[in-house]
């Protein structure tokens, strides 16, 4: 397989299907740096300090109150890590807005305000504002005096987000005229700067930067909500609201780009939360599980409990596994650029989408695998409001369905390797011819290795080939009409998914060995049960999909290629998932790095 690393200056997304698995250069949680732990810990004590005493009280709307805890996070510099010193910002790396995101993600519904804040509203601002625009509102959202909200969806355009119906009206002087009604807006009832997605002459669909004091701006009521009361979210209603020119925020007609780029970087910060998230259900779980005694022993001895506790520690160390290896691509690609320079981060973003929706969907699931897992082991206290279990499962669910669904993000990530193939971007076409000739002709299977992981390694490469085969055959069986196959590609999604999680969970454990010797046994059994199971799924999802697109003797010469490749030695999850259950109770946490 081709080796391609990430240069300086540029990545290419989804090339990771096509590489082998290579430990050494890939960025990990234990590759964070000092900066980056202090960084962490002034955001932890904002979080334990500031954001959770206050926590019920936000859940009444106290708006006044979120409005100042933005403030503070502000004062505390954790809204500038994107942005140029020139606007306010403290331009740091994405690694530093990651270990931010991470923290403030913990923070229940305050993690929902400044998500839209910093993702959502400055993010845009940063990649598409002009200069006046720039300087005219960054440093406002950044210090926390402004809030942002940003608009896109209406009650008949969701996940068709391009089919909305609000309107702009140009006008003889270059202004706008803005009508109509945005839906289930995060932070709508406070917000000052509302970025608005209209169609300029019902055609164009555009970005705009709209403020709350415009004439004809409002909210409607607050939504009432299955979980994260604590966050605003109401309809934005625009009643002929006069935009100035000036107001437009990247091109007419070119909102899409805003609105997806926007996205990409949205879907990233979403699974960065749902780690935070996650890492503080499974202290609750452990903590909980240590001290509730039945049959006179703590829960946490049984081995379902422990199976529970150490698959929640997998699954987030996968999902972590691939959250910094992103970060470490979109840091390589940024490095050696001006601080103020858009264009590298917004064509970034856009290169890396794959990389985004597949953190999307696998972040917003395995935090509510582990929540689900955090209320079964409370018990009936899992389900009563004295424990915070009961809001953390609540609150979480909406991650699968805003920043795009994650039926949406499934179709995404196929089809964007697919159209980006058929640009000869991405060797898949060539793999999966190879891959054809391969299934004629099947080399002699390696000789076994006493490497750590060695077998992962090779079970991993089988997944490339999988997922190679399963989009390679799509390609050719539904060319143009592929986008109809939903079912296809979203089993060719999970399969990706889990080829990207597991050669990110084993390329991590292998440079643990160096970077983290205390834990590196501990994150090889993670990424051995991760390898072990993902390969049945794997399994499962490809037959699925070679059963749909194939038969008779085309179909079962398929079968026999994917038995061969697929052909992986179980592990024993058992001593392993233990071991990492230990770990969790003992440490009173998931502590893998
Ligand atoms: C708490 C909360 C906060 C939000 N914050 C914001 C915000 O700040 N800004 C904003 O603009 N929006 C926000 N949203 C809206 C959110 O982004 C949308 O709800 C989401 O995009 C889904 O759109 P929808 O609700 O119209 O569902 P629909 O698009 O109607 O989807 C319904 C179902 O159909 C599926 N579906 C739809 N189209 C397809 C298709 N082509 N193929 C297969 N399946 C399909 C979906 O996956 C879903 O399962 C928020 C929503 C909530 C609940």
């Amino acid at each position: 397989m081709a080796t391609t690393a990430p240069t300086a200056s540029t990545v290419t997304g989804g090339i990771w299907l096509f590489e082998d698995t290579n430990a050494g250069a890939t960025f990990t949680p234990e590759r964070l740096s000092d900066e980056h732990r202090l960084i962490d810990q002034t955001t932890e004590e904002f979080v334990s300090k500031e954001i959770m005493p206050n926590h019920d009280q936000l859940e009444t709307k106290d708006w006044d109150l979120a409005r100042r805890l933005v403030q503070r996070a502000g004062e505390l510099g954790l809204m500038g890590t994107d942005v140029p010193e020139a606007y306010g910002g403290i331009d740091l790396d994405k690694a530093s807005s990651v270990v931010v995101g991470t923290r403030v993600g913990q923070g229940g519904s305050f993690g929902s305000t400044f998500g839209a804040q910093t993702s959502l509203s400055i993010l845009p601002l940063v990649c598409f504002g002009t200069e006046t625009q720039k300087q005219k509102y960054l440093g406002k959202l950044v210090s926390g005096e402004w809030v942002g909200a940003y608009c896109l969806s209406e009650s008949g355009s969701g996940s068709d987000a391009l089919g909305a119906k609000t309107h702009a009206a140009r006008q003889d002087d270059g202004s706008y005229v803005l009508s109509g009604e945005k839906m289930w807006i995060t932070n709508g009832g406070f917000a000052d700067l509302y970025v608005v997605f209209a169609k300029v002459d019902g055609e164009h669909f555009t970005a705009f930067l709209v403020e709350r004091g415009y004439s004809g701006v409002s909210n409607g009521k607050e939504e009432h909500k299955m979980g994260l009361h604590g966050s605003s979210t109401t309809p934005v209603i625009l009643q002929d609201v006069n935009v100035p020119a000036e107001n437009v925020l990247g091109d007419v007609g070119k909102g899409h780009k805003v609105a997806f780029n926007t996205l990409n970087y949205g879907r990233f910060k979403l699974a960065v939360a749902a780690s935070g998230g996650a890492q503080v259900a499974i202290a609750e779980a452990a903590r909980y599980a240590a001290e509730r005694h039945q049959f006179g022993r703590p829960i946490a001895s049984f081995g379902a409990i422990k199976h529970k506790l150490g698959e929640m520690a997998v699954r987030l160390f996968a999902v972590e596994s691939m959250i910094f290896r992103t970060t470490g691509l979109l840091d390589a690609s940024l490095a050696d650029h001006d601080a103020g320079d858009a264009d590298i981060l917004r064509e970034t973003l856009e290169e890396l989408a794959v990389e985004c929706s597949i953190l999307k969907v696998a972040g917003s699931e395995m935090i509510d695998y582990v929540l689900d897992e955090n209320v079964q082991i409370h018990g009936g206290n899992g389900f009563v409001k004295d424990y915070a279990a009961e809001r953390h499962y609540r609150d979480s669910r909406v991650n699968r369905i805003f920043e795009g669904t994650n039926e949406i993000n499934r179709l995404l990530i196929p089809g964007t390797l697919v159209r980006r193939a058929l640009k000869d971007r991405l060797p898949l076409i060539a793999e999966a011819r190879r891959l054809q000739d391969e299934i004629m002709n099947p080399p002699a299977l390696p000789e076994d290795s006493d490497a750590p992981l060695s077998d992962q390694v090779r079970s991993v490469g089988a997944f490339k080939k999988t997922a190679v085969m399963v989009l390679g055959l799509a390609m050719q069986r539904y060319g143009e009409k592929l986008t109809d196959e939903q079912e296809v590609l979203s089993w060719a999604a999970d399969i990706l998914i889990d080829t990207f999680a597991a050669d990110s969970a084993v390329v991590r454990a292998l440079q643990a060995s160096t970077d983290a010797p205390t834990t590196a046994l501990l994150q090889q059994d993670a990424a051995s049960i991760y390898v072990n199971d993902a390969a049945g799924r794997i399994e499962t999802a490809a037959k699925s999909a070679l059963a749909t697109m194939a038969e008779g003797d085309d179909l079962r010469l398929n079968l026999a290629a994917l038995r061969r490749l697929l052909k992986v030695t179980p592990v024993n999850t058992v001593v392993r998932r233990r071991r990492l259950a230990d770990a969790v109770v003992g440490r009173a946490g998931y502590t893998l790095n």
